[in-house]
């Protein structure tokens, strides 16, 4: 494959016309378990799909080639790349991590520092202090999430990565929420990427799955040697169809922001709604980084609405082209309540401190016609003031 490749070119065409056997186009799907031996002692490039697997490798090359990586791991999810990602550390060593970092992201540090595996350490990654400070205890790694989940927080990835390599630290970046068609963290000078190949790169809401792509060789040996260790890595048929999904990931990233940029515009105007995160609005505090290191807004958007609970059960209940479902990435809207949903398994003082509040939702812009979201929206909107007015004529009258 040239390296001058686009990214769409290189999604569509990632392994086409490699079956030698019958010249297929689309690379065929290797269920086997286990390959058989050339001959006595003479192994074969494969020999049992735990440590390896052409359709596993397959994708594996399309996400590192599409991430502009030295090598990469598929896993069975995205919390599986994540687990793969803390046995670069020993015990005693510190890890940096976002506080509004993904729930099962602080989950997993959590109780595995507490089991005395590393330390880990959770800072606000947009306060230049704070970060600093971090640094100035030299951890051995700093996990960088952004924009964030789900508050869309933008962290400067170059400028971390200069800190990063002044203080001999590893920086690893969790790019789920754009995909590398919308921003691609090794150029920015990250030593790891994941993902959680479940949302945007499958994209089709049918596999769970992860993948972890390394800037250098050394790093990408270590972490496929833990990752068959563990016995972490990705099914075939999960591969096969994250595969097909790459195909298409170009056009449905371009769709996805197009609408979500129309949606955050919208309800930015809409009275009921008190706050929109979306990194394409001028005032949101992280535009101007997202600018300049991501190639799009991506297609998340995430909303305060005024009223209390009652206000967002409306809201929620009387959307009908959003599910309410956790996950994102996939063709379907979806809208979210993170504080009950996706960050339940964070305690009630962190989601405070990361200012995920009970009147926050999430939507996962999907791609059905943008018009018709737009007007899904207006009307539960509608719903929801409806349901805040009741509320003050209810306590006017008590
Ligand atoms: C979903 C998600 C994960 C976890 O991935 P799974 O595939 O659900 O295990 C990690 N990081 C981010 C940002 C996510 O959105």
């Amino acid at each position: 494959m040239t390296a001058a490749a686009s990214p769409a070119t290189l999604a569509v065409r990632a392994s086409l016309e490699s079956d030698s056997q019958h010249g297929a186009v689309v690379p065929p799907l290797h269920l086997s378990s286990n390959y058989t031996f050339e001959s006595f002692g003479v192994k074969r490039r494969y020999d049992y799909t735990r440590s390896g697997n052409p359709t596993r490798d397959a994708l594996a090359d399309a996400i590192c080639s599409l991430e502009g990586g030295a090598g990469a791991a598929v896993t069975a999810s995205g919390m599986a790349a994540l687990t793969l990602l803390t046995h670069l550390l020993d015990p005693g060593d510190l890890l940096v991590a976002p506080h509004d970092c993904y729930g099962g992201t602080y989950r997993l540090f959590e109780h595995l520092a507490a089991k005395g595996h590393f330390r880990v350490s959770f800072v606000d990654q947009t306060d230049p202090a704070a970060l600093q400070a971090a640094f100035a205890r030299g951890p051995r790694m700093i996990l960088v999430e952004t924009p964030s989940n789900p508050l869309l927080r933008i962290v400067d990835i170059a400028a971390v990565s200069a800190l990063a390599r002044a203080h001999g630290t590893l920086l690893a970046v969790d790019n789920t929420f754009l995909s590398p068609i919308l921003q691609q963290p090794i150029r920015l000078g990250a030593d790891i990427v994941l993902h959680s190949t479940t949302k945007y790169l499958n994209g089709h809401s049918d596999v769970v799955g992860g993948a972890i792509v390394c800037a250098t060789g050394d790093i990408a040996d270590s972490l496929a040697w833990w990752a068959n260790c563990l016995g972490i890595t990705g099914a075939p048929f999960d591969s096969y169809l994250t595969l097909r999904g790459i195909r298409t990931l170009h056009a449905r990233m371009r769709q996805h922001e197009e609408s979500a940029n129309r949606v955050a515009a919208f309800l930015n105007a809409h009275p009921v709604v008190s706050r929109v995160y979306y990194p394409g609005l001028a005032d949101h505090p992280g535009h101007r980084i997202a600018k300049s290191q991501q190639s799009g807004f991506g297609g998340m958007v995430s909303v305060e609405i005024s009223g209390g609970e009652g206000a967002v059960a409306a809201f929620v209940e009387r959307l009908q082209h959003f599910s309410l479902a956790e996950s994102l990435g996939g063709v379907e809207s979806l809208v979210c309540h993170p504080a009950t949903m996706t960050h339940a398994a964070v305690n009630r003082d962190a989601l405070q401190q990361a200012g995920i509040g009970d009147n926050l939702i999430r939507l996962s812009i999907g791609l059905e016609d943008t018009d018709d979201l737009l007007q899904d929206l207006q009307q539960a909107l509608d719903a929801s003031s409806h349901a805040v007015t009741l509320k003050s004529v209810i306590a006017a009258s008590c």
